[in-house]
């Protein structure tokens, strides 16, 4: 037995009947499609499964990472040591709590959420329905598209800290800013958030999520594997306009590409590997700077 195979075994003999997989490729978790094997990947389906894959990693001096879904990761190629915390799917649920609030766990999809509201007749979600990753992944970041962000429906934040400990974080307590929030900096793990809506028409409701998702697919490479918008948005201006001005629509490092139809999206037309991304975003940035002066810096969560 290798040193891997017992440690995972030690592991698992820890957490009961936590969801666990061994050797996992993170290339099937994250939206690129890249990444090599985390040794450990769990499900955890409660907030006290979770605690105890924190508590389990912590006596086990075991490193770990939090993933939603893997919409805006690059995962490295040599794969992940430690653990993997998948909360996709797996912190699950959806509630309403009056007439204009509802809680949402961390782990559904914004999808999801927006649909959930639309169906009770609130609005304020649509512009994230076509958001790919999870509500954790988008209050962590302050996800936000179409003049939307997610700081400006929160009312609160369910947050756990890396010992297991639960509070609520009040949304001004937050430190939101443009994909940015202070789980950044402090760590902590998105349990739930609560929404405060405006009551509306469901038809209405719908259709405005119908208009974006079209204006979404006519603009965006939807049908390559990315992580949305690569660069975050500098001062001063749009990083697609730059990106486009300085001529690198389609340019290419390995399987990697600036899309033709988005300049702001980094794709993988096959075969990509995160080595190829990373050395793709910092030419765009360097080339980017020489033509305008302006740094661009990647959005994309690089692990
Ligand atoms: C086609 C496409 C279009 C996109 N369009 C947009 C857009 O319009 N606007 C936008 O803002 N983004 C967009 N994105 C990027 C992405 O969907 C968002 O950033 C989303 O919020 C990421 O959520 P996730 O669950 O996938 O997080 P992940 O990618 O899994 O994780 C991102 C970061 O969040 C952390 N994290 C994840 N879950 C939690 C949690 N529960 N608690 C604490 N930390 C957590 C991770 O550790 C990681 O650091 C797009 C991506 C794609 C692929």
């Amino acid at each position: 037995m290798t040193e891997l195979t017992v440690f995972q075994q030690k592991f698992s003999a820890l957490c009961g009947d936590i969801e666990l997989r061994f050797n996992e490729s993170m290339a099937k978790h994250t939206s690129f499609r890249i990444g090599g094997p985390a040794e450990i990947m769990a499900f955890p389906k409660t907030r006290d499964q979770l605690a105890k894959l924190l508590k389990t990693s912590a006596l086990l001096d075991c490193p770990f990472a939090i993933l939603g879904a893997g919409t805006n990761v690059l995962a490295p190629d040599e794969g992940m040591s430690g653990l993997v915390i998948c909360l996709k799917d797996a912190l699950s649920g959806l509630e309403r709590l009056d007439e204009t609030r509802i809680r949402v766990m961390g782990g559904i999809t914004m999808a999801r959420a927006a649909v959930f509201a639309a169906g009770l007749g609130l609005s304020g979600m649509e512009f994230a329905h076509g958001i790919p990753g999870t509500v954790g992944g988008g209050v962590y970041m302050n996800a936000g598209a179409y003049g939307g962000e997610l700081s400006d429906i929160i009312e609160s934040v369910e947050v756990m800290d890396f010992s297991g400990n639960i509070r609520c974080l009040k949304c001004s307590e937050m430190d939101f800013s443009y994909r940015h929030s202070r789980l950044e900096e402090e760590g902590g793990i998105v349990i739930s958030a609560d929404f405060v809506l405006i009551p509306k028409a469901e038809e209405e409701i719908r259709s405005l999520m119908k208009e974006l998702q079209t204006k979404r697919t006519a603009s965006q490479p939807l049908d390559l594997p990315s992580a949305g918008s690569a660069f975050k948005r500098p001062v001063g201006g749009y990083a697609a306009a730059l990106i486009d001005q300085a001529g690198l629509k389609g340019f290419r490092v390995g399987g990697a590409a600036i899309s033709e139809k988005h300049a702001g999206f980094a794709v993988n037309l096959g075969g990509a590997t995160a080595a190829d991304v990373q050395q793709l975003l910092q030419q765009v940035s360097d080339r980017v700077y020489e033509t305008s002066g302006i740094r661009i810096e990647p959005e994309v969560r690089i692990w």
